[in-house]
């Protein structure tokens, strides 16, 4: 979709950290990390909200991948945090929904 930052990640035509892509999810990090720990899970296709989200093979999947990189990259027993905002109260600022996975440090509750 035009004028969709994500959208510009998959096509290349902005920089991502690029930690895993297939045929249907790219992770990448986070340019603004929360923890040490940040990366992104998003589908391929462009989705605007989880409220619009119907394909749920597809959501299984981005769950699966960051589950995956987590145990990659050594923080998975530890634990991590796996969240997706939706629309302004949950405070989504990017109209593509993504998955965002924290680890690497003692997370708090609630959120802020
Ligand atoms: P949210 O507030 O849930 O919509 O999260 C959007 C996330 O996207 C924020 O954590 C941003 O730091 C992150 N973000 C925005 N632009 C980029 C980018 N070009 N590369 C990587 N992460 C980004």
């Amino acid at each position: 979709m035009e004028n969709c930052i994500f959208c510009s990640i998959i096509n290349g035509d902005i920089p991502a950290e690029k930690l895993y892509e297939d045929d249907q999810v790219l992770a990448f990090k986070d340019v603004n990390a929360q923890a040490p720990e940040h990366f992104l899970v998003i589908p391929k296709i462009h989705i605007s909200t989880v409220n619009d989200a119907t394909d749920e093979a597809l959501l299984g999947r981005m769950n699966i991948t960051a589950s995956n990189i987590a145990k990659e990259h050594g923080f998975a027993e530890k634990g991590y945090r796996l969240v997706m905002n939706c629309n302004s109260d949950g405070g989504q600022t990017v109209s593509h929904i993504h998955l965002h996975c924290l680890g690497g440090r003692q997370m708090t509750w609630p959120p802020g």
